[in-house]
C-alpha cells in the first residue's frame, strides 16, 4: 500500500467509498463522479501507478479486471446492451490517480471516437 494513494486508502478502507464488490485481489466502487448511470472503478489490490506498469506478474489480475467489470455489467442488466472499459494512462488521456483502475461505464450510450 502507498500511504499517499487515494485508492490504497479506499482499497484499506481508511476513507470511505460505495464497494460494489471484492475478492482477495481485486476491489470495485462507485466513481465519486459518475459519468454514466453506472461508473464503477476496478483496481487491483496491490498498488502500482498505471498500464505501463503492467508486468508478466501482473497479467492474471488485470485480466482479473475485465473479468470482474464484465460480472459486474451483467448484474447490473447491461452486458448484452453494451459498456464502456476505459484505462486512462497518464497526461494526455486525463489520468488524474496513479493507482491501476479499470473504468467500467454502463446505462447509457457511448460515443466513438470518445472525447
Ligand atoms: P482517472 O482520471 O485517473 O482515470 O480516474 C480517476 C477517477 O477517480 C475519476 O473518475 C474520479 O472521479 C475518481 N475519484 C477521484 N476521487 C475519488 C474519491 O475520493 N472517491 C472515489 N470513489 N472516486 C474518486
Ligand atoms: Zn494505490
Amino acid at each position: 500500500m502507498d500511504p499517499n494513494c487515494l485508492f490504497c486508502k479506499i482499497v484499506a478502507r481508511a476513507i470511505p467509498g460505495k464497494i460494489a464488490f471484492e475478492n482477495e485481489r481485486v476491489v470495485a466502487f462507485e466513481d465519486i463522479a459518475p459519468q454514466a448511470p453506472t461508473h464503477l472503478v476496478v483496481v487491483p489490490r496491490e498498488h502500482f501507478a498505471s498500464t505501463l506498469e503492467v508486468t508478466p506478474a501482473r497479467r492474471a489480475v488485470v485480466g482479473e479486471l475485465v473479468e470482474v467489470a464484465a460480472q459486474l455489467a451483467r448484474e447490473r442488466g447491461f452486458a448484452d446492451e453494451g459498456y464502456r472499459l476505459v484505462y486512462n494512462t497518464n497526461r494526455a488521456a486525463g489520468q488524474t490517480v496513479f493507482h491501476l483502475h479499470l473504468h467500467l461505464l454502463g446505462g447509457r450510450r457511448f460515443g466513438w471516437p470518445p472525447g
